[in-house]
This record gives C-alpha cells, sequence and structure tokens, in this order.
C-alpha cells in the first residue's frame, strides 16, 4: 500500500528576474516501509519536490499538485495548522548540514524533547526519559551527559546522530533524509548510513533519501528516481537503475562513481556541461545541451514517459522503436 502519493506536482519560485520553475509535473508514490531515493545534481528539483511535500517553502514558493496523498489523507486540503501537526509527527525530516539545523542556542534535551511536548503531548520527565531513549537508539554513548551539550560541543558525525534522534522522536510512518551525509567525512558518512539501514529495519519507516551520489543509496534503496531540470527521467528498480539505466543522464552519473571493479589509475568520467537554468529551462529535453546523443526532436518535445517495465519508466526519445539503438554510453 502506498504511503505517499504525489500527482502532477509543479513548484515554481517568483523572483524579482523571473519565474524559476523548480519542479515541473511530477508524478511519484512511495510505498508503506520502502526505501526510495531521489538522485539528481543540485538544482535538479530533488530538494524541492519533498520541502514541497512537506510545506516547508518560502512564501514566495508556488506549489501546485492535482493531488498529493500521504497515509490516505489529502494533504493539500488540510488547514495549515493540520498540515503542520502532520509534519511535525507523521514526518521526519533529516537535513544536510546539523550545525545549522540544529538551533546553536539550545540545548540538545530542548530540541530533542520540544517536539515530543508539542506532538506527543508529554510532560517534561517523560519527554526527558524518551530522549534519553532516543540518543540511545542512534547510539551516541554517554547520553545522560549529552542532552546537556549545545550543538557547538559535538563533532559532525554527534551532530547528525542528533538530528536523527530528532526525526525519530515522534515514531514517524515516513522519514526524509536531503543529503544526510554530504557534510561528513567519508568513515562518518558510513556510519551514518549504517545506522539509518539499521533504524529502517528497526522502525519500519519509509525513508526517501535524497542525494546527488548514487553510491550512498546503492545499498540502502530498493527504488531509485532520478531528477534532471525539474522532471523525473528515469525511475526504475535499483537493478534496473544500476544495471539496465536506459537514460544518458543516468549514465553520467553511473560513469561518475567510483567502482570497486575499477582498474587502478581509472579516471571517472564527469557529465560535461552545466544544469540548465530553470529561468528559461530547455522547450524540448532538459538534457538536451549536454547529451552526447541528442537528437533534432530533443530540443523540441519533452520526451513522453515510457515503461519498460512495471517499475521502469523512462523519459527519452532513444525508447523510440525508430530513434537510434544505442545500449549504453558515456
Ligand atoms: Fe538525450 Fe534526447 Fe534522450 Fe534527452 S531525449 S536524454 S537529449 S537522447
Amino acid at each position: 500500500m502506498n504511503l505517499l502519493e504525489v500527482k502532477n506536482l509543479n513548484t515554481s519560485f517568483h523572483i524579482g528576474v523571473g519565474v524559476v520553475q523548480a519542479v515541473r509535473g511530477i508524478s511519484f508514490d512511495v510505498a508503506e516501509g520502502e526505501s526510495v531515493g531521489i538522485v539528481g545534481e543540485s538544482g535538479s528539483g530533488k530538494s524541492v519536490t519533498m520541502l514541497s511535500v512537506m510545506g516547508l517553502l518560502p512564501e514566495y514558493a508556488d506549489i501546485s499538485a492535482d493531488s498529493i496523498r500521504f497515509d490516505g489523507r489529502e494533504i493539500t486540503k488540510l488547514s495549515k495548522k493540520a498540515a503542520r501537526a502532520m509534519h511535525g509527527s507523521e514526518i521526519g525530516m533529516i537535513f544536510q548540514d546539523p550545525m545549522t539545523s540544529l538551533n546553536p542556542l539550545f540545548t540538545v534535551e530542548s530540541q530533542l524533547t520540544e517536539p515530543l511536548r508539542i506532538h506527543r503531548h508529554m510532560n517534561k520527565a517523560q519527554a526527558r526519559q524518551r530522549a534519553l531513549e532516543l540518543l540511545r537508539q542512534v547510539e551516541i554513548p554517554n547520553p545522560e551527559a549529552r542532552l546537556k551539550q549545545y550543538p557547538h560541543e559535538l563533532s559532525g558525525g554527534l551532530r547528525q546522530r542528533v538530528m536523527i534522534a530528532i526525526a525519530l522522536a515522534c515514531e514517524p510512518k515516513m522519514i526524509i533524509a536531503d543529503e544526510p551525509t554530504t557534510a561528513l567525512d567519508v568513515t562518518i558518512q558510513a556510519q551514518i548510513l549504517d545506522l539509518l539501514q539499521h533504524l529502517k529495519q528497526k522502525t519500519k519507516a519509509s525513508i526517501i533519501m535524497i542525494t546527488h551520489d548514487l553510491g550512498v543509496i546503492a545499498s540502502m534503496c530498493t527504488r531509485i528516481f532520478v531528477m534532471y531540470g525539474g522532471v523525473i527521467c528515469e525511475q526504475g528498480s535499483a537493478r534496473e537503475i544500476f544495471y539496465d539505466a536506459k537514460h544518458p543522464y543516468t549514465w553520467g552519473l553511473l560513469n561518475s562513481i567510483p567502482k570497486v571493479t575499477g582498474k587502478t589509475g581509472e579516471k571517472l568520467i564527469p557529465i560535461k556541461g552545466t544544469p540548465p537554468d530553470m529561468l528559461k529551462p530547455p522547450a524540448g529535453c532538459p538534457f538536451s545541451p549536454r547529451c552526447r546523443y541528442c537528437m533534432p526532436v530533443c530540443r523540441t518535445y519533452m520526451p513522453p514517459l515510457t515503461a519498460l517495465s512495471d517499475t521502469h519508466i523512462v523519459a527519452c526519445h532513444l525508447t523510440h522503436p525508430k530513434a537510434p539503438k544505442i545500449t549504453k554510453g558515456v
């Protein structure tokens, strides 16, 4: 059963020089207990998509959707108060940089107990007890002492664990992790990914991992959405994306991650060019200015979504029966 269903989501930002079309008509769903990854470069629309669902964008953002359903309820029809209560207690969010997401003026205890007191109506002692349990759950040693500390007194890894504990506080049905390891060094990244994996198995919550790095979600996600230029250009099971990708942008992402089986000295291949200006996105395929397989049709017509299996959907003119046959490229 689907926990989240998004249909035809559009998000734009009105800024002085025009309208930035950050997300352009995307639809997707996430099943109960499922782990999905949303992957793409900066500016592809992946974070804006989830911030739109969470209602966490500034006033000048213009969000529209045919439907956003969470746990059977239509979010777009909820009052602001009801939506805030739902987001605070049923969806947990882990942000990229815990140093800027945690409030430097409040202790760990204060930040960890606040959602419990607001959404779970716990008294001070109950909230403190639950805060200690949460710190143990995210494997923070000496939790009693940590509760009294401020964010600047913790290492980057510990701060991210506190963020995860806050996200888990109200036992959410879904956790959104937006680049949860980007600000951390490699060994701590691996520990945080292990922890998320372990917590997912324990809590049975659905997880949406937002990342620019396909390598980060390889072991974690069963389904992957690849975003480019505000649209989902390819989606499929992890196996379909890693072993049978069909979109040239996905090939580019795969070529830019190191492989264990790669030869010594083998170079990673970056994707040439820069992401599109979303003030004036290309008329046709958003990847056309950077795509080495670009055909005249690509510059004029947005490629339609083509289903290659029950789970594998691609938006690329190369899937047309009359298009040149290209199996995989760089
Ligand atoms: Fe490249 Fe055309 Fe496919 Fe876009 S639609 S990815 S430009 S081949």
